[in-house]
């Protein structure tokens, strides 16, 4: 059954690889900055607020590595497709757009809620 998803896990690991390298480059640009060291007071402010959208797209992109890993072990179990709170089967269209997703619509759109 898993055998039908071969090609969604191919572009998972891709996708993960991707962000694997984004995630180091963010990391890499934080530190750099960090290494900068004196500056004037408002060169400083500056470069605070970069790192705190750095920062952000790293948090983001760690989300993002997590939910692909997570999907990648449901192909190999074999319960890929199938939303994590209630068993029923997730939208095809939606996983089309977002193949990591764990949840059906119903539950993803509670879990907004909480
Ligand atoms: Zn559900």
């Amino acid at each position: 059954m898993s055998g039908n998803y071969d090609d969604v896990r191919h572009n998972l690991i891709s996708m993960l690889e991707e962000l694997d390298e984004r995630l180091t480059m963010i990391t890499q640009d934080v530190r750099h900055a960090d290494e900068a060291g004196e500056k004037d007071f408002e060169e400083q402010a500056t470069q605070n607020e970069n790192n705190e959208v750095q920062d952000c797209l790293g948090n983001s992109a760690r989300v993002e590595i997590e939910a692909i890993k997570h999907a990648i072990e449901r192909i190999d179990r074999g319960d890929y497709a199938i939303c994590q709170t209630c068993g029923e089967a997730i939208n095809p269209e939606r996983l089309k757009i977002l193949p990591y997703l764990a949840q059906c619509i119903k539950c993803a759109s509670l879990a907004e809620k909480h």
